[in-house]
């Protein structure tokens, strides 16, 4: 990296590709124009998730690329992109994680990933030190709601112990975000008070600022030291990334908030980016959001 480039870190992307998709990680579908959503529809039916985007409102597919087309596309300005991998329920932790992480490898050393695990699985924390200690996963990623549980729900404590052990991130879903059949208590932001307060070493990535909750996440990074959010989908989504109050963000959060796409549920890393620079704060906060903030919690130099 030369010191003229800025450091850009994508920290929520997913790997679904035209040529590569994890099992049950359907990739996203357009959402017919005025149709009512069915929100009780079965998420194993629906694979990951439903997200209703500004693209998805006006019938549009989200762009998707294949492998060889992503690296491309990262290459135009990305230092790296993080892929995250969470189960829907019934996925075996060990195949999918192991099917990621030859896809990561493909990468060099472009691209990390977050491990998916499911506390209701067999051997939960022995998945879970597997997809660390031996497949190289800097970190782990759930969506409790695709597991029927809150994201305070004892089951998880054994394996949040594991994670804060290890000293490695976990990006937790939060919010409403338009995934068919889930259950917006599940993945209310401010329960991640309790697991901030239960577990003061755990580094909590709350994922897309709580969608339209993002004042409640603004209450968790002001709160615990430990807590940090990514700002994909969403708040980056340019119908509602105005309503945001970003300049009180500048003042109060600047160093907890990152840059996330959600490719390619939501937008690609290019388009993201994009969104940051068109942001109502400073060039230092833009440079906090776009990379230095996440190389930090990576313990990247
Ligand atoms: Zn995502």
């Amino acid at each position: 990296m030369t010191a003229s480039k800025q450091l850009i870190i994508d920290i929520h992307a997913h790997p679904t590709f035209t040529d590569f998709m994890q099992e049950g990680h359907a990739p996203p579908k357009p959402w017919p124009a005025n149709k009512k959503l069915d929100v009780v529809a079965d998420p194993s039916k629906m694979g990951i998730a439903m997200h209703l985007t500004s693209k998805q409102y006006k019938g549009q597919q989200p762009k998707m690329f294949s492998v060889k087309e992503f690296k491309e596309h990262l290459n135009e300005t990305h230092n790296m992109i993080n892929f995250l991998c969470p189960l829907t329920k019934g996925q075996s932790a060990k195949e999918s994680n192991e099917k990621a992480a030859k896809l990561i490898k493909q990468f060099g050393g472009k691209a990390i990933g977050f491990a998916g695990f499911d506390p209701s699985g067999k051997d939960p924390v022995g998945d879970i030190e597997y997809a660390v200690y031996e497949l190289g996963f800097k970190g782990l990623k759930i969506i409790p709601s695709l597991l029927g549980l809150d994201i305070n729900d004892k089951l998880f404590y054994p394996c949040y112990e594991k994670i804060q052990e290890l000293g490695v991130p976990i990006t937790i879903h939060t919010g409403a975000g338009l995934i068919m059949g889930c259950r917006i208590n599940h993945v209310r932001p401010i329960l991640i008070d309790d697991v901030a307060f239960d577990f003061p070493g755990l580094k909590i990535i709350a994922a897309h600022m709580g969608c339209w909750d993002y004042m409640d996440v603004h209450s968790l990074l002001l709160r615990h030291a430990n807590v940090y959010s990514d700002l994909s989908a969403w708040p980056l989504d340019p119908v509602y990334v105005d309503l945001l109050p970003w300049k009180v963000f500048e003042q109060t959060v600047s160093d907890k908030l990152m840059l996330g796409s959600d490719y390619p549920a939501a937008q690609t890393p290019q388009e993201a980016l994009e969104v940051v620079d068109s942001l109502p704060i400073s060039e230092e906060f833009k440079r906090k959001i776009k990379g230095e903030n996440a190389a930090k919690l990576l313990g990247i130099k």
